[in-house]
């Protein structure tokens, strides 16, 4: 048992964990200063969505159903590229300050990179990207 993302054209396929992806998922919040753990659909404190978080609709979006259409994705490619920009370029203090470990371990971006990919794939053909 695991999550399965398939896109609407068959091209592009994510397969992994919950658990690994809901570990990602929070740790990409940190880089969004958001916890995951107190928000709305997550925690106990239940802190409301604005629905203007970096990564908001991959962030709150059910690990186990739904889909992303490609404007939905066209936002989260934006939201991708800003934060592959700082990954790579880690030059602002300000950015590093709130993370608790500095510098991603390949896991966190290999994740990243798969995301990255399927996102980018859904906007440049207009995908659904399905979770089942
Ligand atoms: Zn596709």
């Amino acid at each position: 048992m695991g999550l399965d993302i398939g896109c609407s054209c068959g091209a592009t396929y994510i397969s992994c964990s919950y658990s690994g992806f809901n570990t990602w998922r929070t740790e990409l919040a940190k880089y969004v200063k958001i916890d995951l753990t107190k928000m709305n659909g997550f925690g106990k404190v239940a802190i409301p969505w604005t629905k203007k978080e970096r990564f908001y609709y991959l962030l709150y979006h059910s690990d186990c159903d739904g889909h992303l259409n490609y404007r939905q994705c066209r936002k989260l490619l934006h939201d991708f590229d800003w934060l592959h920009q700082k990954l790579r370029n880690p030059t602002t203090k300000e950015f590093w300050h709130y993370l608790l470990q500095p510098v991603p371990e390949d896991w966190f971006l290999e994740y990243f990179d798969m995301w990255y990919d399927a996102v980018k794939h859904s906007v440049s053909n207009q995908c659904w990207l399905q979770f089942h």
